[in-house]
């Protein structure tokens, strides 16, 4: 991490690769702990609010200027002198953005086994922490009721895509919006009733044709919130899942916030981390298998190589990527 960015994160200065090796592999001192070599990396919406200044406080720690940025992913331990941590052994969780990187304890980190024939990038993303945010918060807040509407956005994304599918089991009618037509592509396969590309369609038009919406997932805020309270039924579920539209500048007020009170809308926003614990074991007992027999779909963009970390930031930031985005940084 080089620099605090003022809007968008830029490649080569908020963040800069470095070829320099800095970990002897085999000679290491380890002082008890073990070597991780990195398999496959996410890059998140999230990570954009940690590059702010660490007086800053949020649910996140910031990234330190001059530190190597991190985030989820999976590994492999390649030398261990730590008592519960074997070699051979993969682990899913916070890593650094290095191919190998010394960790003291399993502070963070879990252990996670290959099944059903699914790659390590799943992993990261249906399978990960993006799957677990959908299932989780949807079976937690969306109170889904067979017949209703549900507005989905990012509906291209890890999180959006799950979300499409699972109000679709409910038996829902969805909506679903995404920036690119390859997008809305992918969310009439997945199953949306009405997929729209928010850039070159009115949202305003769509929402007043296909609503009321009775549950609204929200994942980009600001104007596209102000227009699900305007369209949203009496009694709507608003889940705040994410406001991705003013992470790279300033949020936008909302207008039509009366309408919570008058509507009697209830929103809930969440972090996954306080989900985790509840459902962690159903979701790894349920989802994983669905995914290989196909009964839910995926769709991933996989970026090669750490020196691909700052691109990928960025387009996960102004929606350039074209899914689920994981930097796969070694084979086994
Ligand atoms: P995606 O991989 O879908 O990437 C984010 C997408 O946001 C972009 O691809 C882009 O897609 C869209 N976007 C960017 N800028 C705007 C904008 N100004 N207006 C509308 N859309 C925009 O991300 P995820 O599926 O991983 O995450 C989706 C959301 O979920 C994010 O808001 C994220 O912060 C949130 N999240 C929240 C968690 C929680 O615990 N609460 C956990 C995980 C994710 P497009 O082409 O559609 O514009």
């Amino acid at each position: 991490f080089n620099s605090i960015p003022t809007g968008y994160p830029e490649p080569g200065k908020t963040t800069v690769y470095d070829a320099t090796p800095t970990i002897d592999i085999d000679n290491a001192p380890l002082n008890g702990g073990f070597i991780l070599k990195t398999l496959v990396l996410s890059i998140d919406p999230y990570m954009r609010g940690m590059m702010r200044s660490p007086e800053t406080k949020s649910y996140s720690d910031p990234y330190f200027v001059g530190q190597p940025t991190n985030g989820l992913g999976v590994g492999v331990v390649v030398r261990s002198e730590h008592p519960d941590v074997k070699a051979g052994e993969h682990l899913y969780g916070g890593l650094t953005h290095e191919e190998y990187s010394i960790r003291k304890d399993l502070n963070g980190l879990r252990t996670i086994k290959k099944e059903h024939g699914l790659p390590w990038s799943v992993y990261v993303g249906a399978a990960g922490m993006p799957g677990m945010t959908a299932y989780m918060a949807w079976k937690e807040y969306s109170k889904a009721k067979k017949g209703d509407v549900a507005f989905v956005t990012t509906g291209g994304g890890p999180v959006g895509s799950f979300v499409i599918q699972l109000a679709k089991l409910d038996g829902m009618k969805v909506i679903a919006s995404a920036g690119s037509d390859e997008k809305v592509k992918f969310m009439k396969d997945i199953g949306a009733d009405v997929a729209f590309n928010y850039k070159t369609t009115s949202t305003e038009e769509i929402l007043q044709k296909e609503g009321p919406i009775d549950v609204y997932w929200d994942n980009v805020g600001g104007e596209i919130l102000d227009l699900a309270l305007k369209y949203a039924s009496v009694g709507a579920r608003f889940i705040e899942c994410g406001m991705i539209s003013g992470y790279n500048g300033a949020r936008k007020p909302i207008e039509n916030i009366f309408l919570v009170v008058s509507k009697s809308i209830s929103i809930q926003g969440f972090i996954i981390f306080r989900l985790e614990e509840k459902y962690r074991d159903e979701f790894y007992t349920t989802v994983p298998p669905k995914l290989a027999k196909g009964e839910l779909k995926y769709s991933e963009e996989i970026v090669k190589g750490l020196e691909g970390i700052g691109e990928a930031m960025l387009s996960v930031q102004k929606g350039t990527n074209k899914a689920k985005v994981v930097v796969l940084v070694a084979e086994e």
